[in-house]
């Protein structure tokens, strides 16, 4: 009699045991998961120390992207941005894509406009006091490399009724017809795949 109520007793603390251990691969599993996933979404980060910077900028690329500086306005870049037309905006500093034509305007100010960045994921913000009072920076996020600032509510009339002024030497433009964009489009989905 007393091996027949052992039996069940034992069958009953097994289940519990494949119970728990079941439980908890799941529970791991299910971790694992997310937090491939949430690696997924983040930007891989371009990071590099200044000789780093220095070797693949230009010394006027390094003193802007790098060192928050800020391009003569009226220049050759901005002459020459004004003549480019439809295309993609990339950065100098890691060639992630920021601003596009489409949101291109004529500000009259001397640098580069655009009423918005075409991947707003790109483009991060932060509030600097260089001139004594706060501006807000527009930087790069995947090389947080220093690209201009915007500035907001001045009538313009755009969608956004926002100016991302941008140091044009800091942006690299890729035409729309360029064989480059395709390639790198074609070397990305082959990465995708
Ligand atoms: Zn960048």
């Amino acid at each position: 009699m007393k091996k027949v109520r052992k039996k069940p007793l034992l069958i009953l603390f097994f289940i519990t045991i494949i119970g728990i251990v079941g439980g908890k691969l799941i529970a791991d599993n299910k971790t694992e998961k997310e937090s491939a996933e949430k690696q997924a979404n983040q930007r891989k980060q371009v990071i590099m120390d200044d000789e780093q910077w220095k070797k693949k900028l230009s010394p006027e690329q390094y003193r802007i992207l790098r060192k928050a500086g800020t391009e003569r306005p009226f220049g050759d870049v901005y002459k020459e941005f004004k003549k480019q037309g439809g295309g993609t905006y990339v950065c100098a500093g890691c060639d992630t894509e920021l601003f596009s034509s489409k949101e291109k305007f004529d500000s009259k100010c001397g640098w580069p406009s655009f009423y918005d960045p075409s991947k707003a994921k790109n483009v991060k913000t932060s509030v600097d006091y260089h001139l004594g009072y706060p501006r807000t920076e527009v930087l790069c996020a995947v090389c947080d490399g220093h690209l201009g600032h915007v500035f907001t509510g001045e009538g313009f009339d755009t969608p956004t009724d926002k100016r991302y002024c941008i140091n044009g030497t800091v942006l690299k433009f890729i035409p729309d017809s360029s064989p480059s964009l395709k390639k790198s489009e074609e070397i990305k989905k082959v990465e995708e795949e």
